[in-house]
């Protein structure tokens, strides 16, 4: 069987079933782990606390391209993909190792831009780049990964109980719409090609975001990077829940209606990396969020029993809508969003 047969998450889940089958579980590390490969990040209990550490790569022209990404924007995003999994789970970002792999043909100033973008971003969100690792390579390859620590208590993908209300960050499907209109020929104003273009190419998680809900005692978390519906058919699946969406409660960005007229639901329903925080719970501890923090998320739905990972998206009629493609699968992304 090909990889492309299988997809990716049917490899993820190849690949943790054959760690649960042949690794020696001796005592010590694996006993402090908290959390099944898997979830946004790993996590184990050490003597200062809950440790975290998750990994992300950014590849040239599978990821991004360089006629619409800037070396600088490479490098700020290449840690902003990682700090949306840290405070998934509830965490602070602390330490950053950056692999990069590269042809020898590019400029050092380019490599260097690169590394302004990951030390600004690195400064706003209190991280400390600690060190990495350079190799040639035909395409450039950015991988990092990314320490973090969290309080007495998570947050995971498998905590969602029926009856937990679910809300979202930001806009969902901002980050596509922005590359469709980069690499489409859609006529766009400036001004909207600006922030459309940044929510791409620049996404920002919302500072401390992760952190301040954990202390809120939310406990099911996912970053929003492969689609809204995908990512919350991860944490179903996880929980062991059925899931309903509001159309008409979907905080969808006015420049999606403005030019995505026809496809602006599935683009915020199903458009991924985003990299702000899906998350669900209990309608008093909700309340007080939306109440408190700001931004403040936007309810979207909320947690039923019933099928594992089955999500009904309903419109204010009642209406249900069904989708060819949830989010992005690396192996199956001719089906998404081209
Ligand atoms: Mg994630």
């Amino acid at each position: 069987m090909l990889v492309s047969d299988l997809g990716e998450f049917g490899l993820i889940d190849c690949i943790t079933r054959l760690i649960d089958k042949k690794s020696i579980k001796r005592a010590g590390p694996w006993q402090d782990l908290l959390v099944p490969a898997g979830d946004d990040a790993a996590a184990w209990k050490s003597r200062n606390g809950i440790e975290l550490i998750t990994t992300d790569i950014l590849v040239e022209d599978i990821h991004f391209d360089f006629s619409y990404t800037s070396w600088q924007d490479l490098g700020w995003k290449s840690i902003a993909i990682n700090i949306s999994d840290i405070y998934a789970m509830g965490g602070r970002p602390q330490y950053a190792l950056v692999s990069l792999a590269l042809p020898g043909a590019h400029l050092v100033s380019d490599v260097l831009a690169m590394y302004e973008g990951i030390i600004k971003i690195c400064n706003k969100y209190g991280i400390v780049l600690a060190g990495g690792n350079i190799s040639a390579s035909e395409k450039v390859v950015v991988n990092v990964t990314l320490t973090g620590m969290a309080g007495k208590d998570i947050m995971t993908r498998s905590a969602a109980r029926p009856g937990d209300l679910i809300a979202v960050f930001g806009h969902p499907g901002l980050s596509t719409a922005g590359w469709k209109a980069l690499i489409g020929h859609k006529k766009i104003d400036e001004a909207d090609m600006k922030i459309m273009r940044r929510a791409h190419v620049h996404p920002a998680p919302g500072l401390d975001s992760g952190p301040r809900l954990a202390a809120c005692g939310v406990r099911a978390a996912i970053d929003t990077s492969d689609g809204l519906l995908s990512d919350l058919e991860h944490m179903c699946e996880a929980s062991r829940t059925g899931a309903v969406i509001y159309a008409q409660n979907l905080p969808v960005h006015r420049l999606l209606k403005k030019y995505f007229k026809q496809e602006f639901l599935e683009i915020a329903l199903t458009g991924g990396e985003d990299y702000q925080l899906l998350f669900t719970a209990g309608p008093e501890t909700m309340d007080a969020i939306t109440k408190t923090m700001k931004p403040a998320p936007t309810v979207i739905g909320e947690i039923i029993s019933g099928q594992p990972g089955k999500i009904t998206v309903m419109d204010a009629k009642g209406n249900t809508f069904a989708f060819n493609c949830k989010g992005w699968d690396h192996y199956q992304r001719a089906s998404c969003h081209e």
